[in-house]
């Protein structure tokens, strides 16, 4: 049997869900094991794209130490009860059940072996197994409740259900599938929308600013990157339109326009002391090939350049001189021109205020049978798998309960 079918609708299901992407499809497959009759529509001509894109191709699709605090929402606790019943313990239970090979990269964050293309299908191999069924190339056009159900018109025919379980995700990459539409329906029952913004994104820079940075592209360090009360210790990368890398990705979480960014540009070192002890130990040593112990020499020339400070011997510069020059090379702050938006954005903040939620079951409070799961809801994961732990426990939420 196939999993994505091409026959016509069935009248009536127990569960519809609208999206059929990671939160949709453990849904599907959640709510089709309980014995649910469940249909997944889709509008784009495959399922799971992001999954498929996700994680330069092998899918980080859980993290080690996934907790609330790695979440934004406006509700900081909605995320904890259900990312308590179904942990990123039972995802990788799930992954090490279909033998899908993985292994840690760095900070907790588990990859395919092979490729993302596991993880879809591991969750295709479940939603089978429960006859969950799925359409894709499948318009939704209204959706009216009554009946102690809702009537759903597509472009394949009308669907009554019980329960409808929106998973329609967030705005980040339209190429990809991704629409409003989600909040639309929120809005249609008279929901509140938390102003959505791309997160996980990289910042651009001013023309002015890119001129001066025009050999660093393709450059990286390790930095402490801190805006607002956030701050992240992880790789900063130089690109043609500004700066990237996890980050700078993490940070953009936290920043809004006009607000200042600051990089320690070497933050496991007090660079001040650290230039004093290199002075003492090789006196005769130039600043430039000290600096080159830390960063590359394009970096060296664009740091030491930025600041106007000539390379000597680092025995001609006083005590004062250097200390000065390690505070000053020590961190970098900027203004970034803006982000790339939502074009290439990991993931949309602010979404479906899950005020209206419950957090156990992820039904509308005010709109029986109504259920929201995954990133079009007002909880959205630092980099790093959070995001699909974020959309598996929501969809395993609802899944247990519509
Ligand atoms: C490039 C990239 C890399 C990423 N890498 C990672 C990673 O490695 N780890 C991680 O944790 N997170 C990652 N993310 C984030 C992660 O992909 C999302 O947070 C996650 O997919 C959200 O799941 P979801 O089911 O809520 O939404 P989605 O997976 O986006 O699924 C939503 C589905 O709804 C469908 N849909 C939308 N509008 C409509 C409509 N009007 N009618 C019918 N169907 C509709 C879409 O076609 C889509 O199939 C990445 C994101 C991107 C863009």
């Amino acid at each position: 049997m196939s999993d994505v079918s091409n026959s016509q609708l069935p009248e009536c299901v127990d569960v519809l869900i609208i999206g059929a992407g990671a939160a949709g499809l453990m849904c599907a497959a959640t709510a089709g094991q309980r014995g649910r009759s469940v249909l997944v529509l889709d509008h784009a001509n495959k399922v799971g794209k992001k999954i498929l894109m996700s994680g330069g191709g092998r899918c980080n699709f859980t993290n080690l130490y996934t907790s609330a605090e790695n979440f934004y929402s406006r509700n900081p606790h909605f995320c904890k009860s259900a990312l308590a019943r179904y942990s990123q313990w039972d995802f990788i239970a799930l992954v090490e059940k279909h033998g899908v090979p993985y292994h840690e990269k760095t900070l907790g964050q588990l990859f395919c072996d092979n490729k993302s293309k596991d993880i879809l299908d591991l969750l295709l191999a479940e939603c089978r197994a429960a006859k969950a069924q799925i359409r894709t190339r499948c318009a939704i056009s209204t959706i009216e409740s009554g009946q102690g159900g809702y009537r759903v018109e597509t472009s394949l025919g009308t669907v009554r259900c019980e329960s409808l379980v929106v998973a329609t995700g967030g705005l980040s990459i339209p190429t990809m599938g991704a629409t409003g539409f989600g909040y639309e329906i929120a809005r249609q029952f008279g929901l509140n929308i938390i102003p959505t913004r791309a997160a996980l994104v990289p910042f651009t820079q001013h023309k002015r600013q890119l001129e001066r940075q025009d050999s660093l592209p393709g450059s990286a360090l390790a930095v402490m990157a801190s805006c607002g009360e956030g701050s992240f210790h992880e790789q900063m990368l130089f690109t043609h339109r500004g700066l990237s890398g996890p980050a700078v990705l993490q940070i953009s979480s936290h920043w809004r326009e006009g607000e200042k960014v600051t990089f320690d540009l070497a933050p496991d070192r007090d660079l001040a002391d650290w230039l004093q002890q290199r002075r003492r130990e090789s006196p005769e040593a130039y600043l430039h090939s000290v600096l080159a112990e830390l960063w590359t020499k394009k970096l060296v020339q664009f740091f030491l350049q930025r600041q106007h400070i000539d390379s000597r011997p680092l025995k001609q510069f006083s005590e004062v001189e250097l200390q000065e020059l390690g505070v000053k090379l020590q961190t970098w702050t900027l203004v970034p021109a803006g982000t790339e938006g939502y074009r290439t954005a990991e993931v949309t903040l602010g979404g479906v205020d899950t005020d209206q939620i419950s957090s156990r079951t992820m039904e509308c409070k005010t709109q029986p049978g109504l259920y929201f799961v995954g990133e079009v809801l007002d909880v959205t994961g630092w980099l790093g798998g959070f995001n699909f732990q974020w959309a598996w426990a929501s969809g395993h939420a609802a899944g247990e309960a519509a």
